[in-house]
């Protein structure tokens, strides 16, 4: 049975490197019918964060990345949380020492210190020097009845490679003699990164390690782990990072990397995942857009390219625009309204029925020009700014727009405009203060007719008076979501 799994650390906001990484782990066992595990590997106290790891929960579940086997929702392979685990690493450090592929290390921080130094004078490569990989049994039992600290030591091979046999990269070679005495277990008795990660893989069963290409280097020093245990090596799958335009690994400072950011800013997971999706894989027949459900049916790791995706948020706006479109149109809504609400267009989430269907089709609407949530309300402003003025010619605007702001203003000044106006007044007021899309049409097709001239004519003084903007929404939508006291309103506001 496939078991994969996630090993992110709480060292802060959840990042965006562990969704993309947990995509392609959570794809690649619901396509294979497996499970999909999420650890917390929260050894390193020093980085640790108080609510890091909730926030990792919650933007996992936001995602709908679900995992089967995690500290909050149980499994039998836990616990599933490091830091209620160090007394196995502590017990599987020792077995190694009893067998010989490990030792105790008594080195002092001054030794080590001045070993780098030396090695550093001599331009050699830094490293363990193997000072305490033959002290005698008695010495070392010396050492440990006189309470000297210690830390446990991986004896990795002097001569002859390690070959790690990536399922995407074929062969990678590693000379043993450059790789360390890995530290397994700390002078403070905490696990290091290998020694727990390899304790765990093992012991929760894990058959495939999906991780980023930054943990290539480990690998190896995995490997030698793995043999002197006697234990059978997962399978390895080490993705492409994700780049900046630069190609540099993306940072804070090029990118946002926190998925509080994707999520805040309005993001849908759908848009997000599709997004993260792309980054290395292809669905094939050039198709860009797709669910996760595809994703998965359709998922192998031979449609994964290695050279550097770059984290493109322009990409990103554009395959979300599409979910946005995509998306049931009631729970898009459901999703808008925070964000409708923070823009000061209602006072609280709870919206009337009404309030809900006129929202609803504000957003379907808007949803077509808008790229994330948070964009709608900017674009629905029109239907939402009842007091505005006509927009003036400012230095510094093109041709375009100067022009597109004379027509508007213009408008009103002609016969035309005056009298469309004056007759849409006595047309409006025959109406309920609800008014269908059709009426509002139905009265701007009779303002044609009767004035017996087009649109441009008729319709763009009545563009300038309800809604201050020469394009943009279909003026009988504007109408007929603001209803007939606000439309008229807002004409009394510019006219007066
Ligand atoms: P640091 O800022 O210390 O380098 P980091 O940017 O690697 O850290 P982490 O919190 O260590 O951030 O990363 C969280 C997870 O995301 C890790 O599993 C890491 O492998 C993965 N990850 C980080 N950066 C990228 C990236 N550019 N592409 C893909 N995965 C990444
Ligand atoms: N704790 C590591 C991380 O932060 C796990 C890396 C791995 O998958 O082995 O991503």
């Amino acid at each position: 049975r496939v078991r994969v799994r996630i090993a992110p650390s709480p060292t802060g906001d959840p990042h965006v490197g562990t969704a993309y990484i947990g995509l392609f782990n959570y794809a690649f066992a619901k396509h294979n019918g497996g499970d999909f595990i999420l650890r917390i590997e929260d050894t390193d106290r020093t980085r640790f964060s108080g609510d890091s790891e909730q926030q990792i929960f919650d933007a996992m579940k936001w995602l709908g990345l679900n995992y089967d086997e995690g500290p909050d929702v149980g499994g039998e392979a836990g616990p599933y949380r490091q830091s209620e685990r160090f007394s196995i690493y502590k017990d599987y450090a020792e077995q190694l020492v009893e067998k010989g592929e490990a030792y105790y290390c008594f080195c002092t921080a001054e030794r080590l210190q001045k070993l780098r130094e030396r090695q550093a004078a001599m331009k050699q490569a830094p490293g363990y020097d193997g000072h305490c990989r033959n002290l005698s049994k008695e010495e070392v039992e010396a050492k440990l009845a006189a309470g000297e600290p210690y830390v446990i030591r991986l004896k990795m091979p002097y001569e002859g490679e390690t070959i790690v046999n990536d399922g995407l990269r074929g062969e990678i070679r590693f000379e043993n003699s450059k790789i360390d005495d890995q530290v397994l277990l700390k002078s403070d008795g905490f696990p290091t990164y290998h020694l727990a990660n390899i304790v765990d893989d093992h012991l929760m069963g894990v058959t495939h390690v999906i991780r980023a290409e930054e943990w290539i280097s480990s690998t190896p020093k995995h490997i030698q782990l793995y043999k002197a245990f006697g234990w059978d090596e997962p399978k390895w799958y080490h993705m492409p990072l994700l780049r900046n335009a630069d190609k540099t690994k993306i940072s804070k400072r090029k990118n946002p990397v926190s998925l509080n950011y994707y999520r805040e800013e309005g993001y849908l997971k759908e848009g997000l995942l599709n997004f993260l999706a792309l980054m290395g894989w292809s669905f094939g027949e050039n198709k860009e857009i797709f669910t996760i459900d595809e994703m998965i049916q359709n998922f192998s790791f031979d449609k994964i390219s290695l050279g550097g995706p770059v984290f493109d948020l322009v990409k990103l706006g554009w395959v979300n625009n599409h979910h946005m479109r995509l998306k049931d149109l009631d729970e898009l809504t459901k999703l808008a309204i925070p964000y409708f609400v923070q823009a000061g267009y209602y006072e609280n989430e709870k919206l009337s029925d009404e309030e809900f269907e006129k929202l609803k089709r504000i957003v379907e609407i808007t949803r077509e020009g808008s790229q994330t949530l948070k964009e709608l309300p900017v674009n629905a402003a029109i239907y939402f700014e009842d007091k505005f003025e006509l927009p003036v010619i400012e230095e510094g605007m093109n041709k375009k727009e100067r022009k597109s702001i004379e027509r508007l203003t213009s408008s009103l000044e002609t016969e035309t405009g005056k009298k469309s106006i004056q007759m849409f007044i006595e047309k409006i007021n025959k109406l309920n203060e609800e008014i269908s899309e059709d009426e509002a049409k139905q009265i701007l097709h009779e303002l044609q007719d009767e004035i017996g001239e087009g649109p441009a004519a008729v319709l763009m003084p009545l563009r300038a008076v309800i809604t201050g903007k020469a394009r943009g929404a279909d003026l009988y939508t504007v109408i007929a979501v603001i209803g007939k006291e606000r439309t008229l309103a807002r004409i009394n506001n510019i006219l007066n």
